[in-house]
Parts: structure tokens; C-alpha cells; sequence
């Protein structure tokens, strides 16, 4: 049986959108796929607010994060982690030899504006790294207000993960002045796993062709020559099938409206954060909660592996915590194509799971 997937990625993909899936290969060098990349970069560019050169990348997100880290970063990285996936970034760097220094907050708290003013005013720093959505703590980053911060240093490249919220929650890459801005195809987009997608800035790529040694697959000037070159083809064998899905999947976004999208992510995870208080408590600050995955803490120490196979055997599966609070908590996703309706079906079934431990 499919379980339906309540975990942070990958999401239920559509059967509609499986089955773009299975069309039929073309050439990647014909004028049908150049056709096919270009339109899902004008659609894409609209879902992002921005006229930016948007690239996409056979691979999750983590490879055109790891690229980014290696080809912006001149000086030093500043890198500012509400958790995993800063913990992650920083990682990149080192692998990479990238000189970086990693900002911490206390988990379940958001990146300060300050905090990016006080590091940034150093000097040391040419390229700085945020985390829009933080999938382990369900934080979602004061986005507006760090760029504000940003604003003030304009030699600095800005690169945000937008890996679990690009799609779900609104952000405006180019008011905010995100230099690149990544995500991947399996959270709030809606489609399997195997795809990454960034904007990038000309202002960036100028500066990466300052920078020796970027690598090659994840170089974000070879990958942006071939979009403005070519055009619109990708250097070496994209998933095509992936294109054919996010081309479709693109269509059904826009025609769902984003304002309306959002609303709909906002109205889920005000379902959720609900239930969560009532029945356990949430996890991060409340004056920053992500609106596309829930943290929860688990304040009754039930064992999540049962509480989730019990739920297995309806059909769900949820998410055990990440990291340093793998069991301290669980987590719940109410992203992408997920329905308020889908929400609500699977709380009435965990609050009927949970029954079994009421004392
Ligand atoms: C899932 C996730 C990633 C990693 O993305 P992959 O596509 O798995 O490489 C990075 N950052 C955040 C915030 C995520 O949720």
C-alpha cells in the first residue's frame, strides 16, 4: 500500500504529473528541449518573482548548494545555520577547502538581522549563506528583514536554501536582492526527487569567473554560459523526464495562483501548529514557524517508530526529528500539493492512533 507522505520531502507527486514522467525522450540538444528548458525558466522565474537567470541542475539541491559555496566565495563564507541544513552548508565549505565561518543560533531560533549586520560589518566575509526554511526546527527565516541587513553590503553575494519552501512560501527574489536563491524538485514543487533549481544573478556570475577551481558539473558559469549561449540547454544530459514533469507541474502552480498557494500552506500549517499545541507542544519559536513543515516537540515521550507504523498501517507516514532532535521530536510537512482536507483526514486518523496511550 502507498503511504501517503506527511515527511518534508520527498512529497507526494500527482499521478498527472508521474506520468509527464514517461514521455517519450527527445534529443537534449534539439530545438524541442531548448524550447522545453526555456519554458520552464520564464514559468520558473515568475514562481521565484524574478527576472534572474534561473539554472537547473541534475541533481538534488545539495549539489548546486556545494556549488555555490565553491563558486562565490572569494574571501570568506559567512555562514549562518538555524540547524541541519546550515550545519550542512558549512560542511560544503570545508569539504571544498572554502574558508568559512559558521553563525549559530540556538536551536528552534531564527538567523537575527543583527547578528548578520555584527558578522557582516567585519569585512571578512564576500559571500554569506541563510537557510529560508529550516526543515529540521520548522523555522522560517525573517527573510525581509536580513535583506534589509544585506542591503548594506553590497560586495557581499547572498545564497539562501529555499530548498523546503520555494513553491509553498512567498518569496520575492528579486525585492529581496537574493543573489542565488536554490531549490530542489521534491519539497514545496511538487515532483520526484532529481532536481535542482537556482537563480543567479549577473552581478554573481561576474564575480565566479574571478574565482579558480569552482568544479566543473555544479559550475554556475557553465551552467549559466550554456542558459544565455546556447540557449537554453544544459551542458551535459539533463533528466528530461524531470523537465517534462516541472514544465507541467509549472502550468498547474500558476494556475493555482501563488498568492493562493501560499494561502493554502499558511492555512495547513495553522491546522497543525493547532493540533501540535493542543496535543504535544511546537517546537520552535512561535513568532517564526515555518509554513510549510511543523516541529513538534514530543512532550508525552511517546515512541515515535510505533506511533508511526500505527499510522503506517492507515496509510501515512510522518517524520521522526532530524539531527540532535531526532528524539526529541517529530515532524509533520503540509507541502506541496497537499490539500487542507488531506490535513485534516490524516490529524482525525493520528488523534484516533493516539488514543492507544492515553493513560
Ligand atoms: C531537503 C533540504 C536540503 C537538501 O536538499 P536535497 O534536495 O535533498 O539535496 C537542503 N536544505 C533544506 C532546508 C532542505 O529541507
Amino acid at each position: 500500500m502507498h503511504k501517503k507522505l506527511f515527511i518534508p520531502g520527498p512529497v507526494d507527486v500527482r499521478e498527472d504529473v508521474l506520468a509527464q514522467m514517461a514521455t517519450p525522450m527527445i534529443g537534449h540538444r534539439t530545438k524541442d528541449a531548448v524550447a522545453l528548458q526555456q519554458r520552464i525558466s520564464e514559468k520558473l522565474q515568475q514562481v521565484m518573482y524574478t527576472k534572474n537567470t534561473i539554472l537547473l541542475s541534475t541533481s538534488s539541491g545539495s549539489g548546486l548548494m556545494e556549488g555555490a559555496v565553491r563558486c562565490f566565495t572569494g574571501k570568506k563564507a559567512a555562514v549562518f545555520s538555524i540547524g541541519a541544513f546550515g550545519e550542512r552548508w558549512y560542511k560544503m565549505c570545508l569539504a571544498n577547502g572554502v574558508p568559512a565561518d559558521i553563525f549559530r543560533v540556538e536551536l528552534g531560533q531564527p538567523t537575527t538581522p543583527e547578528s548578520v549586520r555584527e558578522v557582516l560589518a567585519t569585512g571578512e566575509y564576500d559571500l554569506v549563506t541563510i537557510t529560508h526554511n529550516e526543515t529540521a526546527t520548522g523555522i522560517h527565516n525573517p527573510i525581509f528583514e536580513i535583506a534589509d541587513v544585506l542591503r548594506e553590503f553590497p560586495d557581499v553575494i547572498s545564497c539562501v536554501d529555499a530548498v523546503s519552501s520555494l513553491g509553498g512560501d512567498y518569496i520575492p527574489v528579486d525585492e529581496l536582492g537574493i543573489d542565488i536563491c536554490i531549490t530542489s524538485s521534491q519539497k514545496c514543487l511538487g515532483l520526484p526527487p532529481g532536481l535542482a533549481i537556482a537563480s543567479v544573478t549577473d552581478r554573481a556570475i561576474e564575480k565566479a569567473k574571478t574565482i579558480p577551481n569552482r568544479g566543473l558539473y555544479f559550475d554556475y558559469v557553465e551552467l549559466y554560459n550554456f542558459v544565455k549561449d546556447k540557449p537554453y540547454q544544459y551542458p551535459s544530459t539533463p533528466s528530461l523526464a524531470h523537465m517534462f514533469a516541472l514544465d507541467y507541474q509549472l502550468d498547474r502552480i500558476l494556475a493555482e495562483g501563488l498568492p493562493l498557494r501560499f494561502a493554502r500552506h499558511r492555512e495547513m500549517a495553522e491546522i497543525v501548529r493547532a493540533w501540535a499545541a493542543k496535543n504535544f507542544a511546537v517546537y520552535s519559536n512561535p513568532d517564526h514557524l515555518s509554513v510549510t513543515v511543523t516541529c513538534i516537540t514530543n512532550t508525552r515521550n511517546i515512541p515515535f517508530s510505533a506511533l508511526n507504523s500505527a499510522m503506517g498501517e492507515r496509510g501515512y507516514l510522518l517524520s521522526n526529528g532530524y539531527g540532535a532532535l531526532k528524539d526529541k521530536t517529530f515532524r509533520i510537512a503540509h507541502m506541496a500539493d497537499t490539500s487542507v482536507e488531506d490535513i485534516r483526514e490524516m490529524l482525525r486518523n493520528l488523534d484516533e492512533v493516539l488514543l492507544r496511550w492515553q493513560s
